[in-house]
């Protein structure tokens, strides 16, 4: 496994991260003790960097990993809130360190930001992480997006650490630029010294059907120091993992297959609709329905904002 340095964080990460969204109750739904079980797999074959959020519900899942791994200090959790506040993102701090059982988070990040004026508006929150970053408390801070404008913003920032942006080589799911303009996005954020992880890099699943081609286009950039890649299964990190160590003449591994299922209980309140970065979802006789499929990435947002837990990715 290669490892690189995270810009200027003093952290040194695998450039193969595990994704946990996929694990946890917005997709495939494992249980703490099955989808620890797929993190430890990970982390015994030398990836030591993990991604999450306090929206995925997989802090469970990455205790029961932690909990029988040798040196749980030294992997690398990164995790995000969307929390604004002082004291929204002290409650979020909190619930992350007691529910994953650590005292120090390495990574903290803004969930989600679209543009320097989100970014404002959350500069409470991301200046409780900086105190929290003084304390000890969190080693590194940033933010995570799909929009090229707050990759720009964030680089701009001196007291940012960490950047997560949505790239992939078609460049779905990118919001407010290209492929190409996120790619000179992050170039410059790179420049000023932050750390990169690229997020999506399989555009959520659509692009499993050229993955060697999707996973070789983000290895090939030096400026994206790990790639964060949703993992279900055991067999899904041996084959990463084999390929994230340069074997090229693996088998696609086949079970990659998603969609999204309205079950029939939706009572159509457009929450959903809402919350979808991508303008996939809309009502239509009544109930939520995917209406432009291409542009969904499998984010499950639309999941996590449901109130009648009737919309989500299977
Ligand atoms: S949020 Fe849930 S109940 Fe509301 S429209 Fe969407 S799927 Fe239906
Ligand atoms: S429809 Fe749901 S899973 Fe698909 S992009 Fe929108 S929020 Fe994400």
């Amino acid at each position: 496994m290669e490892y690189r340095e995270l810009g200027k964080t003093g952290l040194v990460v695998s450039r193969l991260c595990f994704g946990a969204l996929t694990i946890g109750p917005l997709q495939r739904q494992l249980s703490p003790a099955e989808g620890g079980a797929v993190i430890s797999r990970a982390f015994a074959q030398g990836v030591n960097f993990l991604d999450t959020a306090e929206l995925y519900g997989t802090y469970p899942h990455v205790r029961e990993a932690l909990k029988s791994c040798r040196k749980p200090e030294e992997m690398i959790i990164a995790t995000k809130s969307y929390a604004y506040s002082r004291e929204g993102m002290a409650e979020s701090l909190e619930k992350a360190r007691r529910e994953m059982d650590l005292d120090v988070i390495p990574i903290f990040l803004l969930h989600e930001q679209e543009s320097r004026h989100t970014l404002r508006g959350h500069r409470p929150a991301l200046d409780y992480l900086l105190d929290a970053k003084a304390k000890g408390v969190v080693r590194a801070v940033g933010i995570s997006t799909h929009f090229v404008d707050a990759v720009w913003a964030a680089g701009e920032i001196q007291e940012i650490d960490v950047i997560s942006p949505l790239i992939n080589v078609t460049g779905i799911g990118i919001q407010g630029g290209t492929r190409d303009e996120m790619l000179e996005a992050i170039a410059y954020a790179a420049q000023q010294g932050k750390g990169v992880y690229a997020m999506k890099p399989l555009g959520g699943g659509h692009l499993l059907s050229s993955w060697r081609e999707a996973l070789e286009f983000c290895l090939s950039r030096d400026e994206l120091a790990s790639i964060a890649v949703g993992m279900k299964s055991i067999e899904e990190v041996d084959h990463n993992v084999s390929f994230f160590r340069g074997e090229r003449h693996i088998a696609n591994p086949g079970n990659g297959h998603r969609k999204l299922h309205v079950d029939d209980w939706c009572v159509g309140c457009a929450s959903c609709v809402t919350a979808c970065p991508n303008s996939a979802l809309d009502i239509v006789d009544g109930r939520a329905q995917v209406v432009n499929a291409e542009s969904c990435v499998f984010c499950g947002y639309c999941g996590a904002s449901c109130p009648e837990f009737a919309i989500k990715v299977i």
